[in-house]
């Protein structure tokens, strides 16, 4: 460990690696280049928004039998969303990357370049690559701006500087193309992680997230929508996107100061048999519905999709179509899928027949979510089932996620929300009488997109070895559904 004073405000700033190039002060966010024996003043770098993860500098925890800490941090954003880079510094003296994004871990290092890869701008999501000798499905591609950080890094790095990554899956194993240094891109490899397989410590706890989430270090501002003066109570944290209940702007909670991003557009208010704000307790993990969409098929029927978090447990969805109710979970690890024209996938080796496919519009949101949904978002989905149980990837032009749902009896859902609900599900289902043909409605299953766990390593080069593989997230829930009326 070497100590140095800060040049800003002279407090100590420590280096625990020696691959470390800079540090953020932790009191004035002045970020510190060590550069020989002196040390330089780079500039302030913005403070990480506060979010629902329960990592933070100093966590620990021992990943294929070598003990790590967590030693920085740096915040990204994209056009869907945003995630934590957690930089882990093992105890000999390796370091790796940990993902988090929306409750998905993954751990990933440099392998250095491995000629010839793919040009960043030939990648699409869905369509299958050949990398080092690997087909594999390319699930994500992204151009990412930092926007903020904390503690040691091992490159210079400060706010707006731009990731640009791809990333390519096969089953629970992936792999990140890194190009933000030039065309040629940095390999990470790795694999998805649960801080519980990790036997992670010293995490934040319930109390501390929520305290926190969505509010800048030493500022608490609660957030009022700055187009209405709305209150919005079911905060940002790492859903940093809102759609104002009220007025339906578009707000980005992301920046110091809330923004709105687009004019609410007028749409027909639309009712719910869940609120917003309707809390649950699932598996004795407490959720609340933060966000929810209404989304529609290529034949008019439509279905809602709402977004549960809890400070502990995540997020999770639970899925009400006129057939009932589904929960359904972002899956770490993907089924294979030999192209998107396959008739069938396989998890785990069990096979899935497909149901079906189709394309997917979202035709109402409210609240908040983990990714930037808006009106008019678009995305082919293709469902898969076996017993009981559906997979469905969704795919857009940057990005391919896989979910797993199940179908949950009304009863279920009402368990979960307790008494409450019970009014709350009297609320006439909004688009009765839309859904024309109930019949083949089956679900749909959804998700979106975002969260998987992406993975973007930035530039830096340090190795590392990998391990680890699981996966985060979810249990599940709710209710009934109730007079859906039937659809004429
Ligand atoms: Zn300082
Ligand atoms: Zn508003």
């Amino acid at each position: 460990m070497q100590i140095v004073s800060c040049p800003s405000c002279g407090a100590e700033v420590k280096f625990r690696s020696h691959a470390s190039v800079m540090a953020v002060c932790e009191y004035c966010n002045t970020r510190v280049l060590k550069d020989e024996d002196a040390v330089k003043d780079l500039g302030k770098m913005s403070s990480v928004l506060e979010d629902y993860s329960p990592v933070q500098i100093g966590t620990s925890g021992v990943l294929g039998g070598r003990a790590f800490t967590v030693i920085g941090r740096i915040q990204l954003r994209y056009s869907a969303g945003m995630w934590n880079e957690w930089y882990l510094l093992f105890d000999d003296g390796a370091a790796s990357w940990l993902g988090d994004s929306s409750g998905l871990y993954t751990v990933t290092s440099a392998r250095g370049t491995q000629p010839p890869l793919p040009a960043f701008e030939e990648l699409k999501a869905g369509e299958m690559v050949r990398v080092g000798g690997e087909r594999l499905m390319v699930s994500e591609v992204r151009t990412a701006e930092c926007i903020g950080g904390q503690g040691e890094l091992p490159f210079k790095v400060g706010d707006g500087w731009q990731a640009r990554v791809a990333d390519f899956r096969r089953g629970s194993s992936f792999l990140t193309l890194d190009y933000s240094d030039g065309p040629e891109p940095v390999v990470y490899t790795g694999m998805s992680v649960t801080l519980e397989a990790m036997q992670c410590q010293l995490l934040r706890d319930e109390e501390q997230i929520e305290r926190s989430a969505g509010r800048y270090r030493g500022k608490l501002t609660a957030l009022t929508c700055p187009s209405c003066g709305g209150a919005i109570n079911y905060l940002p944290g790492q859903t940093a996107n809102l759609l104002c209940p009220s007025c339906h702007a578009q707000i980005d909670a992301a920046s110091p100061k809330a923004q709105v991003l687009a004019a609410g557009e007028q749409v027909e208010k639309v009712g719910t048999t869940l609120s917003l704000g309707a809390e649950a307790t699932i598996n004795k993990q407490r959720y609340r519905v933060i966000g929810f969409m209404v989304r529609e098929d290529d034949e008019g029927a439509r279905w809602t999709e709402y977004l549960l978090s809890g400070a502990k447990a995540g997020f999770t969805w639970l899925v009400e179509t006129d057939d009932g109710w589904w929960r359904a979970n972002v899956m770490p690890a993907w089924p294979e899928w030999e192209k998107t024209s396959a008739d069938t996938v396989s998890l785990d080796k069990v096979m899935y027949g497909k149901l079906y496919d189709y394309g997917a519009t979202v035709v109402y949101a409210a609240g908040a979510f983990n990714w930037r949904v808006q009106v008019g978002d678009h995305t082919r989905v293709y469902e898969f089932e076996r017993g009981q149980t559906r997979l469905a990837a969704e795919l857009s032009g940057e990005e391919l996620t896989w979910s797993r749902s199940t179908r949950i009896p009304a009863d279920q859902v009402h368990l979960w929300f307790g008494v409450p609900v019970k009014n709350l599900m009297r609320a006439a289902p909004p688009q009765k009488g839309r859904y024309g043909n109930a019949a083949k409605k089956f679900i749909m299953v959804m998700l979106a997109v975002n969260a998987i766990p992406l993975l973007v390593n930035f530039g830096g080069s340090l190795m590392l070895n990998l391990l680890g593989v699981l996966a985060i997230y979810l249990p599940a829930l709710f209710l009934d559904s109730i007079d859906k009326g039937d659809p004429t």
